[in-house]
Protein backbone atom coordinates (compact mmCIF):
# COMPACT_ATOMS: atom_id res chain seq x y z
CA UNK A 1 0.00 0.00 0.00
CA UNK A 2 1.51 2.88 -1.07
CA UNK A 3 2.41 6.03 1.43
CA UNK A 4 -1.16 8.44 1.39
CA UNK A 5 -0.15 12.31 2.12
CA UNK A 6 -2.74 13.45 5.14
CA UNK A 7 -6.00 14.71 3.50
CA UNK A 8 -8.41 17.28 4.95
CA UNK A 9 -11.87 15.56 6.16
CA UNK A 10 -14.42 15.16 3.43
CA UNK A 11 -17.49 15.68 6.67
CA UNK A 12 -15.96 18.86 7.02
CA UNK A 13 -16.25 20.34 3.65
CA UNK A 14 -19.36 22.17 3.22
CA UNK A 15 -21.28 21.30 0.64
CA UNK A 16 -24.99 21.52 -1.37
CA UNK A 17 -26.55 18.24 -2.19
CA UNK A 18 -29.14 18.82 -5.38
CA UNK A 19 -29.56 15.35 -5.76
CA UNK A 20 -31.41 13.49 -3.65
CA UNK A 21 -35.08 11.74 -3.72
CA UNK A 22 -37.52 11.88 -0.71
CA UNK A 23 -38.11 7.87 0.24
CA UNK A 24 -34.40 7.27 -1.32
CA UNK A 25 -33.46 9.26 1.57
CA UNK A 26 -34.94 6.85 4.40
CA UNK A 27 -32.46 5.42 6.59
CA UNK A 28 -32.74 1.72 6.82
CA UNK A 29 -33.35 1.34 10.20
CA UNK A 30 -36.49 3.60 9.52
CA UNK A 31 -37.72 1.43 7.08
CA UNK A 32 -37.55 -1.42 8.85
CA UNK A 33 -39.23 -0.14 12.26
CA UNK A 34 -42.05 1.70 9.63
CA UNK A 35 -42.78 -1.52 8.05
CA UNK A 36 -42.72 -2.87 11.66
CA UNK A 37 -45.30 -0.14 12.52
CA UNK A 38 -47.56 -0.26 9.27
CA UNK A 39 -47.38 -4.11 8.87
CA UNK A 40 -45.88 -4.24 5.59
CA UNK A 41 -43.71 -6.76 4.08
CA UNK A 42 -41.01 -5.78 2.92
CA UNK A 43 -39.06 -8.31 -0.10
CA UNK A 44 -35.99 -10.05 0.90
CA UNK A 45 -33.71 -7.12 -0.60
CA UNK A 46 -34.98 -4.54 1.65
CA UNK A 47 -33.82 -6.89 4.41
CA UNK A 48 -30.63 -7.59 4.77
CA UNK A 49 -28.79 -4.45 5.71
CA UNK A 50 -26.68 -4.29 2.33
CA UNK A 51 -27.58 -2.80 -0.88
CA UNK A 52 -29.59 -4.79 -2.92
CA UNK A 53 -28.08 -5.96 -6.58
CA UNK A 54 -29.71 -4.57 -8.97
CA UNK A 55 -28.87 -3.94 -12.83
CA UNK A 56 -31.45 -1.12 -14.52
CA UNK A 57 -29.70 -0.78 -17.52
CA UNK A 58 -32.09 -3.49 -18.98
CA UNK A 59 -35.94 -2.57 -18.74
CA UNK A 60 -36.52 -5.45 -16.34
CA UNK A 61 -33.73 -4.49 -13.84
CA UNK A 62 -34.85 -0.85 -13.70
CA UNK A 63 -38.55 -2.08 -13.20
CA UNK A 64 -37.37 -4.31 -10.12
CA UNK A 65 -35.87 -1.50 -9.20
CA UNK A 66 -39.06 1.16 -9.42
CA UNK A 67 -40.36 -1.95 -7.54
CA UNK A 68 -38.09 -2.01 -4.61
CA UNK A 69 -38.57 1.47 -4.70
CA UNK A 70 -42.51 1.48 -4.31
CA UNK A 71 -42.30 -0.66 -1.59
CA UNK A 72 -40.46 1.14 0.25
CA UNK A 73 -42.26 4.43 -0.40
CA UNK A 74 -45.79 2.48 0.93
CA UNK A 75 -44.16 2.27 4.68
CA UNK A 76 -44.48 6.26 4.64
CA UNK A 77 -48.11 6.53 5.42
CA UNK A 78 -49.04 9.17 8.13
CA UNK A 79 -47.45 13.06 9.33
CA UNK A 80 -45.30 11.47 12.02
CA UNK A 81 -43.49 8.98 9.43
CA UNK A 82 -42.85 12.27 6.85
CA UNK A 83 -41.86 14.38 9.35
CA UNK A 84 -39.67 11.79 10.71
CA UNK A 85 -38.21 11.02 7.63
CA UNK A 86 -37.38 15.05 6.69
CA UNK A 87 -35.96 15.15 10.20
CA UNK A 88 -33.67 11.87 10.12
CA UNK A 89 -32.25 13.44 6.17
CA UNK A 90 -31.38 16.81 7.33
CA UNK A 91 -29.47 15.18 10.80
CA UNK A 92 -27.65 12.71 8.05
CA UNK A 93 -26.94 16.15 5.65
CA UNK A 94 -25.34 17.44 8.38
CA UNK A 95 -23.63 14.80 9.42
CA UNK A 96 -21.97 14.43 5.68
CA UNK A 97 -21.25 17.95 5.82
CA UNK A 98 -23.93 19.03 3.68
CA UNK A 99 -25.12 23.14 3.94
CA UNK A 100 -27.99 22.71 1.40
CA UNK A 101 -30.21 20.39 0.59
CA UNK A 102 -32.77 20.29 -2.64
CA UNK A 103 -35.13 17.05 -1.96
CA UNK A 104 -36.77 15.74 -5.04
CA UNK A 105 -40.42 14.58 -4.42
CA UNK A 106 -43.38 13.25 -6.14
CA UNK A 107 -46.24 13.86 -3.82
CA UNK A 108 -49.01 11.80 -5.79
CA UNK A 109 -47.51 8.65 -4.50
CA UNK A 110 -48.17 10.15 -0.68
CA UNK A 111 -51.19 12.20 -1.23
CA UNK A 112 -53.81 9.49 -1.15
CA UNK A 113 -53.32 8.86 2.61
CA UNK A 114 -52.46 12.22 3.38
CA UNK A 115 -55.81 14.12 2.03
CA UNK A 116 -54.56 14.95 -1.49
CA UNK A 117 -51.79 16.09 -3.76
CA UNK A 118 -52.02 19.88 -1.78
CA UNK A 119 -52.17 18.98 1.95
CA UNK A 120 -49.27 16.30 1.02
CA UNK A 121 -47.49 18.49 -0.09
CA UNK A 122 -47.91 21.73 2.53
CA UNK A 123 -47.16 18.99 4.90
CA UNK A 124 -43.65 17.91 3.54
CA UNK A 125 -43.28 21.68 3.49
CA UNK A 126 -44.09 22.41 6.95
CA UNK A 127 -41.66 19.14 7.95
CA UNK A 128 -39.39 20.72 5.86
CA UNK A 129 -39.29 24.22 7.64
CA UNK A 130 -39.11 22.66 10.98
CA UNK A 131 -35.74 20.00 10.14
CA UNK A 132 -33.95 22.91 8.92
CA UNK A 133 -34.91 25.31 12.05
CA UNK A 134 -33.71 22.26 14.44
CA UNK A 135 -30.76 20.80 12.21
CA UNK A 136 -29.37 24.47 10.69
CA UNK A 137 -29.21 22.79 6.96
CA UNK A 138 -30.57 24.81 4.63
CA UNK A 139 -33.42 22.54 2.79
CA UNK A 140 -35.87 23.39 -0.64
CA UNK A 141 -37.82 21.00 -2.82
CA UNK A 142 -37.92 19.60 -5.79
CA UNK A 143 -41.48 19.14 -7.35
CA UNK A 144 -40.79 15.93 -9.61
CA UNK A 145 -43.13 14.50 -12.03
CA UNK A 146 -43.05 11.13 -12.66
CA UNK A 147 -41.99 10.00 -16.74
CA UNK A 148 -44.45 7.09 -16.73
CA UNK A 149 -47.35 8.76 -16.18
CA UNK A 150 -49.03 11.21 -18.25
CA UNK A 151 -48.03 15.03 -19.36
CA UNK A 152 -51.21 15.87 -17.70
CA UNK A 153 -50.41 15.15 -14.53
CA UNK A 154 -46.64 16.51 -15.29
CA UNK A 155 -48.71 20.18 -15.85
CA UNK A 156 -50.88 19.58 -12.68
CA UNK A 157 -47.98 18.95 -10.27
CA UNK A 158 -46.10 22.12 -12.19
CA UNK A 159 -48.94 24.26 -11.88
CA UNK A 160 -48.84 23.15 -7.93
CA UNK A 161 -45.36 23.67 -7.57
CA UNK A 162 -45.21 27.48 -8.69
CA UNK A 163 -48.17 27.52 -6.27
CA UNK A 164 -45.89 27.05 -3.99
CA UNK A 165 -42.68 28.63 -5.13
CA UNK A 166 -42.54 31.20 -2.54
CA UNK A 167 -42.42 28.44 0.51
CA UNK A 168 -39.82 26.55 -0.37
CA UNK A 169 -40.82 24.94 -3.92
CA UNK A 170 -37.52 26.10 -5.91
CA UNK A 171 -38.06 23.50 -9.14
CA UNK A 172 -39.58 21.13 -11.06
CA UNK A 173 -38.13 18.19 -12.31
CA UNK A 174 -38.84 14.76 -14.17
CA UNK A 175 -37.56 11.18 -13.18
CA UNK A 176 -37.94 7.66 -13.93
CA UNK A 177 -37.05 5.95 -16.97
CA UNK A 178 -35.26 8.19 -19.47
CA UNK A 179 -35.95 6.15 -22.36
CA UNK A 180 -39.55 5.58 -21.95
CA UNK A 181 -41.71 8.40 -24.10
CA UNK A 182 -40.22 11.95 -25.58
CA UNK A 183 -39.33 15.07 -23.08
CA UNK A 184 -40.94 16.94 -25.23
CA UNK A 185 -43.80 15.44 -24.17
CA UNK A 186 -43.72 17.22 -20.82
CA UNK A 187 -42.33 20.36 -22.50
CA UNK A 188 -45.37 22.41 -21.67
CA UNK A 189 -45.13 21.06 -18.17
CA UNK A 190 -41.82 22.47 -17.90
CA UNK A 191 -42.71 26.17 -19.36
CA UNK A 192 -45.44 26.44 -16.77
CA UNK A 193 -42.49 26.11 -14.16
CA UNK A 194 -39.96 27.88 -15.92
CA UNK A 195 -42.40 30.80 -16.19
CA UNK A 196 -43.38 30.69 -12.39
CA UNK A 197 -39.55 31.13 -11.76
CA UNK A 198 -38.77 27.23 -11.02
CA UNK A 199 -35.32 26.02 -12.12
CA UNK A 200 -35.93 22.68 -14.35
CA UNK A 201 -34.13 20.27 -13.59
CA UNK A 202 -35.08 17.18 -15.23
CA UNK A 203 -33.55 13.55 -15.10
CA UNK A 204 -30.98 12.67 -18.43
CA UNK A 205 -27.92 11.15 -19.34
CA UNK A 206 -27.92 8.40 -16.56
CA UNK A 207 -29.48 5.45 -18.59
CA UNK A 208 -29.76 6.70 -21.75
CA UNK A 209 -27.20 8.68 -23.81
CA UNK A 210 -25.72 12.17 -24.39
CA UNK A 211 -29.24 12.80 -27.08
CA UNK A 212 -31.55 12.42 -23.56
CA UNK A 213 -29.48 15.67 -21.83
CA UNK A 214 -29.64 17.51 -25.10
CA UNK A 215 -33.50 16.78 -25.44
CA UNK A 216 -33.40 18.26 -21.59
CA UNK A 217 -31.88 21.68 -22.65
CA UNK A 218 -33.48 21.93 -25.92
CA UNK A 219 -37.05 20.45 -25.10
CA UNK A 220 -37.19 21.46 -21.45
CA UNK A 221 -35.52 24.18 -20.91
CA UNK A 222 -33.03 22.87 -18.29
CA UNK A 223 -31.53 24.48 -15.65
CA UNK A 224 -29.35 21.62 -14.47
CA UNK A 225 -29.03 18.27 -15.16
CA UNK A 226 -30.25 15.53 -13.10
CA UNK A 227 -27.22 13.06 -13.55
CA UNK A 228 -26.14 14.07 -17.01
CA UNK A 229 -23.02 12.18 -16.60
CA UNK A 230 -23.54 10.43 -20.02
CA UNK A 231 -22.45 13.51 -21.92
CA UNK A 232 -19.14 12.66 -21.35
CA UNK A 233 -20.09 10.26 -24.20
CA UNK A 234 -20.00 13.87 -26.51
CA UNK A 235 -17.54 15.98 -26.40
CA UNK A 236 -19.72 19.29 -28.29
CA UNK A 237 -22.30 18.28 -25.72
CA UNK A 238 -19.35 18.60 -23.06
CA UNK A 239 -18.57 22.19 -24.62
CA UNK A 240 -22.09 23.07 -24.65
CA UNK A 241 -22.53 22.04 -20.72
CA UNK A 242 -19.57 24.04 -19.87
CA UNK A 243 -20.23 27.50 -21.86
CA UNK A 244 -23.72 27.54 -20.19
CA UNK A 245 -22.73 26.35 -16.76
CA UNK A 246 -25.32 23.96 -16.90
CA UNK A 247 -24.64 21.93 -13.79
CA UNK A 248 -25.14 18.45 -13.76
CA UNK A 249 -25.84 16.27 -10.54
CA UNK A 250 -23.24 13.52 -10.94
CA UNK A 251 -24.20 10.33 -8.57
CA UNK A 252 -21.27 7.78 -8.82
CA UNK A 253 -22.41 5.19 -6.24
CA UNK A 254 -26.11 5.13 -7.67
CA UNK A 255 -24.44 5.03 -11.26
CA UNK A 256 -22.08 1.91 -10.14
CA UNK A 257 -25.28 0.64 -8.44
CA UNK A 258 -27.99 0.46 -10.95
CA UNK A 259 -25.13 -1.01 -13.64
CA UNK A 260 -24.91 2.47 -15.78
CA UNK A 261 -21.31 1.94 -15.37
CA UNK A 262 -19.26 -1.43 -14.27
CA UNK A 263 -16.97 0.13 -11.86
CA UNK A 264 -16.21 3.04 -9.54
CA UNK A 265 -13.45 3.79 -11.98
CA UNK A 266 -15.61 3.58 -14.81
CA UNK A 267 -17.49 6.73 -13.97
CA UNK A 268 -16.31 9.55 -16.09
CA UNK A 269 -16.20 11.94 -13.27
CA UNK A 270 -12.51 13.22 -14.66
CA UNK A 271 -13.81 13.84 -17.99
CA UNK A 272 -16.59 16.29 -17.23
CA UNK A 273 -14.50 18.16 -14.99
CA UNK A 274 -11.89 18.33 -17.03
CA UNK A 275 -14.30 19.44 -19.81
CA UNK A 276 -15.29 22.49 -16.92
CA UNK A 277 -18.91 21.08 -16.85
CA UNK A 278 -20.47 22.17 -12.81
CA UNK A 279 -20.61 19.25 -11.12
CA UNK A 280 -22.53 18.85 -7.99
CA UNK A 281 -22.15 15.38 -6.50
CA UNK A 282 -25.08 13.46 -4.97
CA UNK A 283 -26.18 10.14 -3.62
CA UNK A 284 -29.62 9.76 -5.15
CA UNK A 285 -31.24 7.06 -2.84
CA UNK A 286 -28.70 6.40 -0.27
CA UNK A 287 -31.05 3.82 0.82
CA UNK A 288 -30.95 1.69 -2.23
CA UNK A 289 -27.28 2.17 -2.95
CA UNK A 290 -25.71 1.98 0.31
CA UNK A 291 -23.84 5.53 0.46
CA UNK A 292 -24.73 9.22 1.12
CA UNK A 293 -23.02 12.50 0.39
CA UNK A 294 -19.81 12.14 1.74
CA UNK A 295 -18.78 8.89 0.51
CA UNK A 296 -19.55 10.86 -3.30
CA UNK A 297 -16.17 13.15 -2.58
CA UNK A 298 -14.43 10.16 -1.37
CA UNK A 299 -15.47 8.20 -4.45
CA UNK A 300 -13.77 11.33 -6.25
CA UNK A 301 -10.66 11.74 -3.82
CA UNK A 302 -10.17 7.78 -3.54
CA UNK A 303 -10.77 6.56 -7.49
CA UNK A 304 -10.68 9.55 -9.24
CA UNK A 305 -7.98 11.14 -7.57
CA UNK A 306 -9.20 14.47 -6.62
CA UNK A 307 -6.62 16.81 -4.17
CA UNK A 308 -7.90 18.89 -1.83
CA UNK A 309 -8.06 22.03 -3.70
CA UNK A 310 -10.23 19.76 -6.38
CA UNK A 311 -12.72 18.83 -4.17
CA UNK A 312 -13.13 21.99 -2.96
CA UNK A 313 -13.93 23.41 -6.35
CA UNK A 314 -16.60 20.26 -6.77
CA UNK A 315 -18.42 21.65 -3.50
CA UNK A 316 -18.02 25.01 -4.14
CA UNK A 317 -19.44 24.05 -8.01
CA UNK A 318 -22.26 22.04 -5.64
CA UNK A 319 -23.00 25.58 -3.95
CA UNK A 320 -23.19 28.00 -7.49
CA UNK A 321 -25.30 24.90 -8.74
CA UNK A 322 -27.92 25.38 -6.03
CA UNK A 323 -30.77 27.77 -5.84
CA UNK A 324 -29.61 28.99 -1.96
CA UNK A 325 -29.90 32.89 -2.05
CA UNK A 326 -26.94 34.77 -2.61
CA UNK A 327 -26.12 35.20 1.61
CA UNK A 328 -26.20 31.59 1.94
CA UNK A 329 -23.80 30.70 -1.24
CA UNK A 330 -21.58 33.71 -0.17
CA UNK A 331 -21.23 32.26 3.35
CA UNK A 332 -20.51 28.56 1.75
CA UNK A 333 -17.87 29.75 -0.42
CA UNK A 334 -16.12 31.47 2.14
CA UNK A 335 -16.18 28.18 4.47
CA UNK A 336 -15.41 26.16 1.62
CA UNK A 337 -11.99 28.11 1.33
CA UNK A 338 -11.63 27.94 4.75
CA UNK A 339 -11.59 24.34 5.11
CA UNK A 340 -9.06 24.11 2.02
CA UNK A 341 -6.84 26.77 3.86
CA UNK A 342 -7.02 24.61 6.95
CA UNK A 343 -3.52 23.11 8.12
CA UNK A 344 -3.18 19.86 7.65
CA UNK A 345 -2.20 18.19 10.75
CA UNK A 346 -2.78 15.04 11.05
CA UNK A 347 -4.67 12.30 8.79
CA UNK A 348 -8.56 12.86 9.95
CA UNK A 349 -10.42 11.36 7.47
CA UNK A 350 -10.59 7.49 8.10
CA UNK A 351 -11.74 6.76 4.66
ZN1 LIG B 1 -32.51 10.58 -9.35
Amino acid sequence: MEHQPPRRDVLGLPKAHLHLHFTGSMRPATLLELADKHRVRLPEALLGGTPPKLRATDERGWFRFQRLYDTARSVLRDEQDIRRLVRETAEDEVADGSRWLEIQIDPTSYAPRLGGLIPALELILDAVREASAATGVGIRVLVAANRMKSPMDARTLARLAVRYADQGVVGFGLSNDERRGLARDFDRAFLIARKGDLLAAPHGGELAGPESVRDCLDDLGAGRIGHGVRAAEDPRLLQRLADRQITCEVCPASNVSLGVYEEDSAVPLRTLFDAGVPLALGADDPLLFGSRLAAQYRLARDVHGFSDAELAELARQSVRGSRAPDSVQKELLGDIDAWLTTPITERTDAS
